[in-house]
């Protein structure tokens, strides 16, 4: 069984549903899932847009790494997101990242874990940080709460009260 942690992210629609609704899919799809808190972000990059949504999500399988790729694609684009019709680093349904596939490393055109981008990213770190602190990166073979103490981005993140509703 290979351990997987995905970033969740989404600022339109109803960002907290669209997040409950991915876990609960998640958790039909694999079985036992865990999910953090849910953190409100600021966006990335220059566009005005709604705050974001984040929250990580862990889960184990046997599938290999294209496969789970292929069922979070199709989760975001139930959500009724178009990639034909979207900004870079605009406004999301509902945005699913494969950041660690177990000890795995990929730099495929298709897929890159771990994610290129999530060292820098306090959004991918500190939600992380509740579910899987003690994972290891294994490019940089530091642990996540490691990274994330390390990590310099000043973007605001703040934990909210709200908790997912456990259906
Ligand atoms: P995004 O717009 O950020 O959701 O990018 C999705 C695209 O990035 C998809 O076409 C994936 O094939 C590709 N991709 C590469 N690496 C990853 C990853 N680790 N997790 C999710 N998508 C990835």
């Amino acid at each position: 069984m290979t351990q997987v942690l995905v970033s969740v992210g989404s600022n339109q629609n109803d960002p907290q549903k669209q997040i409950q609704t991915a876990f609960m899919a998640i958790r039909d799809q694999f079985g036992r899932a865990q999910i953090s808190k849910l953190y409100l972000t600021e966006p990335v990059g220059i566009i005005p847009q709604n705050e974001f949504i984040n929250a990580a999500i862990s889960f184990k399988t046997q599938s290999n790494s294209s496969e789970v790729l292929a069922y979070l694609m199709q989760l975001e684009v139930r959500a009724g997101r178009d990639r034909s019709t979207e900004v870079h680093h605009g406004p999301r349904n509902l945005d699913l990242d494969i950041i660690l596939f177990g000890d795995e490393i990929h730099d495929d055109a298709e897929l890159q874990v771990p994610h290129p981008r999530f060292r820098e990213r306090r959004f991918v770190l500190e939600p992380l940080l509740d579910i899987a602190a003690d994972q290891i990166d294994p490019v940089s073979k530091q642990s996540i709460s490691q990274l994330f103490h390390v990590c310099s981005d000043t973007s605001w993140v703040r934990k909210m009260d709200e908790e997912l509703l456990a259906v």
